[in-house]
């Protein structure tokens, strides 16, 4: 059986259906084909079940590309304010959690409702079940299923990364762009918990639980947010933020006291200048466990003032050297894709193959925490949808 459309749009996420309210309003004949059961697994398990949708501070410089402007015309097109309006609409209660990440009040599931209610007004139709096995390309694209075959004078791809394979991930963005000759920035996995080495694991995972706000660096960048020890590593916000910067094997630096100075106590002469004092001293801002493991491990050899300098430093520059990242399975995003330089940052359409869009996580354009990785798939979605 052949269906014609005017427009396919392969992987039913964030992306996609966006893509697809935005091409339906404007009249196109549009499908969505999503080879899992249901559409938008990925919004429902987001933000721990309530999905951070958005962000209110959303800027360019909350995006890695290879290009840092590629992204800033889609997102000036289609803001925060935009989706929220959107959400509004629909009645949806939401509120901030921290730092302009908003959140749904009562559950994701009202955003993939208002996306899949929105597809229905646009007349979108829409195929589960639906596994592309190959794509080609005649005078239209012929996108073959097992029981069927679209054709449609666009194709856009919008089958997400790599992170998360047990809930429906796969290879066909990155896949398909090879066969059509587009380059692809070398994927890897973003905002993602860290595995210590065998050593630093054994000094230091017993903690797992234990959290402290710090500032973490890398590759030129530093996050200030809370760490968490794991069973086998770092993780908590600021680690998987610093997680996108880090490939192996480059350190990670961490300041365990931001904006303190921990020996400024020692400057009084009346204050003894043993392990108790610097151990109170630690106490006061990391928790006690870490606080005191830490001094285990880095205990001065002398009390000279030229020691305590370099103790000072030593704290606010702890260096490790992570042994790898959790890897797809923990990942939240997938970082690299689609070179940006293949497409326009207006459209989304491919340079070199006419009618052929990528958008959201499959590009080149990764988020940080916070919100982003889903405004950039509002916003890449309507871009593309708007040129359909
Ligand atoms: C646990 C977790 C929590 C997250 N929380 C947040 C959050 O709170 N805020 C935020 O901004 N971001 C969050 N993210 C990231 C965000 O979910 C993604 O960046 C976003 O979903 C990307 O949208 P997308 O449409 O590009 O891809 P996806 O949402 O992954 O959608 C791709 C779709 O394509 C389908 N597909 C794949 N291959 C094929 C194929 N061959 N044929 C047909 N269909 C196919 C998939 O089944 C899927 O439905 C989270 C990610 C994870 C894993």
């Amino acid at each position: 059986m052949t269906h014609f459309f005017d427009a396919l749009i392969l992987g039913g996420g964030a992306a996609g259906l966006m893509c697809a309210i935005e091409a339906g309003k404007r009249g196109r004949r549009v499908a969505v084909l999503e080879h899992a059961d249901r559409l938008g697994k990925k919004i429902l398990i987001s933000g721990g079940g309530r999905c951070n949708f958005t962000n209110l501070h959303c800027r360019p410089e909350n995006f890695l590309s290879s290009n840092p402007h590629f992204a800033k015309s889609a997102l000036a097109r289609y803001t925060p304010a935009d989706f929220i309006a959107l959400v509004e609409k629909h009645g949806i209660p939401y509120h901030e959690k921290t730092l302009g990440q908003l959140f749904c009040d009562r559950s994701a599931r009202d955003i993939l409702a208002m996306l899949e209610a929105e597809c229905q007004r646009a007349g979108v139709s829409i195929f589960q079940n639906t596994k592309i096995q190959k794509v080609e390309r005649t005078t239209e694209f012929v996108a073959h299923a097992a029981a069927a075959e679209f054709r449609g004078a666009a194709l856009v791809i919008a089958t997400g990364g790599l992170s998360i394979p047990k809930i429906g991930a796969t290879s066909f963005g990155y896949d398909l762009a090879r066969k059509f000759g587009i380059a692809i920035r070398e994927p890897w996995p973003g905002l993602v918990p860290l595995v210590l080495s065998a050593e630093d694991c054994s000094r230091y995972c017993d903690l797992a639980g234990v959290s402290a706000e710090v500032i973490a660096s890398c590759d030129g960048q530093n996050f200030r947010e809370k760490m968490l020890i794991t069973h086998r590593g770092l993780s908590g916000p600021v680690i998987l933020q610093i997680s996108s910067y880090w490939k192996k094997p480059q350190p990670i630096l961490i300041d365990l006291a931001p904006e303190r100075e921990v020996t400024a106590a020692f400057r009084d002469p009346s204050t003894p200048r043993n392990a108790g004092t610097l151990r109170g001293e630690l106490r006061k801002f990391l928790p006690q466990r870490l606080a005191d493991r830490w001094l285990d491990t880095y205990t001065p050899t002398s009390w000279t003032n030229q020691a305590l300098a370099d103790l000072e430093k030593q704290l606010h520059a702890w260096t490790i050297w992570p042994a790898d990242t959790e890897g797809y399975e923990k990942a939240e995003v997938t970082a690299g894709g689609i070179d940006t330089d293949e497409l326009s940052a207006k459209t989304m359409e491919s340079r070199k193959v006419p009618g052929l869009f990528f958008i959201g996580e499959v590009v080149d354009v990764t988020g940080h925490l916070g919100g982003f990785n889903f405004q950039w798939a509002w916003a890449s979605g309507a871009a593309a949808g708007r040129a359909l």
